[in-house]
């Protein structure tokens, strides 16, 4: 079957060539992510959708199943993928979350913000046991973000953070002519309304405080920076490019996470970018 965000993938191989090992990452994250069985999926978590009128996200750590052991196996091929070139430090960190409970209490702190990584752990890079923790949870929320869309229950969402997960945005995008934004979640991709010209991760929003750079040749993508909080965020024009998959977005405008980091400003999330470059 075809499946468009795994042919746009080898779309932007073609196009961006130099590129092509993050990508290559990319696509097997995609592919683990869409391999079944479906049986434990969400659990029959069913979320309480009053929250989001309270500012809560729809996920907690209800939604996790009784038994994770099939989110191990992803979470330990995530690892592997991310990992490829240090077999060693795969087996640390997978070895390290063999126990259920070590497991869980990744996945349910990762879920509410808060994961401390406990004093024992000692094996591999903690962004990639973040990434790889996260994208064992997209598999989760894909379902409930997609009822979310379907009944647009974040009609009146106004927080910088995600209303199913709780994590903070990655990209923005640009849309329509009275130029709306809206955030998209590092973690399951989630879209929603936020304000214009004001910062998500600090609130910032005098003039003065924000700006941003563009790339040469690319008019669709930019990054805007805070010098409040130091922290930046890379938009995408859906008026000059309406079919987008967020991550890919997120790859193919790497140049300019070089840009802004080379200005000394830093992402807010788990560096996606940096840490498929690991791997690649
Ligand atoms: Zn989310
Ligand atoms: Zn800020």
């Amino acid at each position: 079957m075809k499946d468009p965000e795994i042919d746009a993938i080898e779309q932007a191989m073609v196009t961006d060539p130099k590129i092509e090992g993050l990508l290559k990452v990319l696509q097997m994250l995609v592919r683990i992510n869409r391999e079944g069985p479906g049986g434990t999926r969400g659990a029959g978590f069913v979320p309480d959708e009053s929250v989001i009128s309270d500012g809560f996200p729809l996920a907690d750590a209800r939604l996790l199943p009784d038994d994770i052991e099939q989110l191990q196996g992803r979470f330990s091929r995530f690892v592997g993928v991310l990992l490829e070139k240090d077999p060693k430090g795969t087996e640390e960190i997978v070895r390290f979350y063999t126990d259920g409970k070590v497991f869980r209490g990744l996945l349910s702190g990762v879920l509410a913000q808060e994961y401390q990584f406990p004093n024992e752990f000692s094996g591999g890079p903690e962004p990639v046991v973040l990434l790889a923790a996260n994208e064992a949870l997209r598999w989760l929320l894909d379902p409930l973000r997609e009822h979310a869309e379907r009944t647009d229950l974040f009609r009146e969402w106004i927080a910088s953070y995600c209303p199913v997960c709780g994590a903070a945005p990655h990209l923005c995008f640009i849309e329509g002519e009275d130029g709306r934004l809206f955030l998209s979640c590092s973690r399951c991709s989630a879209r929603w309304k936020f304000r214009r010209m004001t910062c998500p991760f600090c609130g910032e929003a005098g003039k003065e405080k924000t700006r941003y750079f563009t790339a040469e040749d690319d008019p669709i993508h930019r990054v805007y920076v805070c010098d409040t909080c130091k922290h930046y965020l890379k938009s995408v024009d859906l008026r000059e490019k309406p079919i987008v998959f967020p991550r890919l977005e997120d790859l193919i405008s790497i140049r300019l996470d070089v840009v802004a980091k080379r200005e000394g400003y830093l992402r807010d999330t788990v560096d996606f970018v940096s840490v498929l470059a690991m791997g690649a």
